[in-house]
């Protein structure tokens, strides 16, 4: 049974990229618990310098769960060195998900380091590195989501960019287990034209896998792959099938947008895109 998010906006989420970052986070946070969401996903640049513990409980006094924090620092580079400060980067970045009491910390995990054509060497360090982070996930108690993308980013965002590559993955590093601390995040965004999705999403859940889910939709024409996403509705994504399937195996966390919009929702106010996000939660989702 597919929950009905118009009569339970607090069963969905706010990806705080989605408002464009032209708050503080305290802001932020106010206006997503305002309008009635039922948790939030906030990003490093909103975090780290500032106090995190004070953060942590202001999203915890306004009611809202950190359904992940966002996202880590790519992995692949040339040097051995290079990587060692990238996982470094991450260890500090795992700390304060802990510390916020985020579900996930999301793993965008990088593409090719410059002047590099070895995707092999890319996927490789990747997997070395998330196996090492896993340890220290388990002990603080954050599940790491891997957010395979949309290929069209496998040069310069992440060499991982299919769900059943990041299934591969959690297989490989982690072994079956009935309480999984490595799965994924789905995001409609990056799966949609995928022709297996609705296998993997079946098998995602079956594993217990699916750590989060975004929402948004892929607009046509799309202007920039990066900036240019819309709003649940305006686009070709048939979000309410995805949804439905990652549902029906088994996922009960939040429904999170997440929408990158430089030439429309980032330029308006906070409180009228957090409206436009919960009427199409409910009409398009
Ligand atoms: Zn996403």
């Amino acid at each position: 049974m597919v929950r009905d998010l118009g009569q339970s906006p607090r069963a969905s989420a706010i990806n705080t990229a989605t408002l464009g970052f032209q708050a503080p986070i305290s802001e932020a946070i106010n206006a997503v618990a305002r309008a009635g969401f039922g948790g939030i996903a906030p990003w490093r640049r909103e975090v780290e310098g500032g106090d995190v513990k004070t953060i942590a409980r202001q999203i915890r006094d306004a009611g809202l769960a950190v359904t992940g924090y966002c996202r880590s620092t790519y992995i692949p580079a040339v040097t051995a060195d290079a990587v060692r400060q990238n996982i470094d980067a991450n260890l500090t970045a795992l700390r304060d998900a802990a510390t916020l009491g985020a579900k996930t910390f999301v793993m965008v995990v990088g593409g090719l380091p410059q002047d590099s054509r070895d995707m092999g060497a890319a996927r490789r360090q990747v997997k070395d590195a998330t196996a090492e982070l896993l340890i220290t996930a388990r002990k603080l108690g954050v599940k790491l989501a891997l957010e395979p993308l949309h290929p069209v980013y496998a040069a310069e965002r992440s060499c991982l960019t299919l769900l059943s590559e990041a299934l591969d993955w959690c297989d490989e590093i982690e072994g079956v287990t009935t309480s999984p601390q490595l799965g994924c995040c789905i995001d409609v965004y990056h799966v949609w034209w995928d022709p297996n999705v609705m296998r993997d999403i079946a098998r995602a859940g079956k594993s217990r896998r699916i750590f989060n889910f975004h929402v948004c939709d892929w607009l046509v024409p799309t202007e920039d792959v990066l900036n240019d996403r819309g709003m649940m509705g305006d686009g070709v994504i048939d979000v309410r099938g995805l949804r439905e399937a990652v549902e029906t195996a088994g996922y009960k966390g939040l429904v999170e947008v997440e929408i990158f919009s430089a030439r429309n929702w980032w330029k308006r106010p906070m409180h009228e895109t957090l409206a436009a996000a919960r009427k199409r939660l409910a009409s398009a989702t």
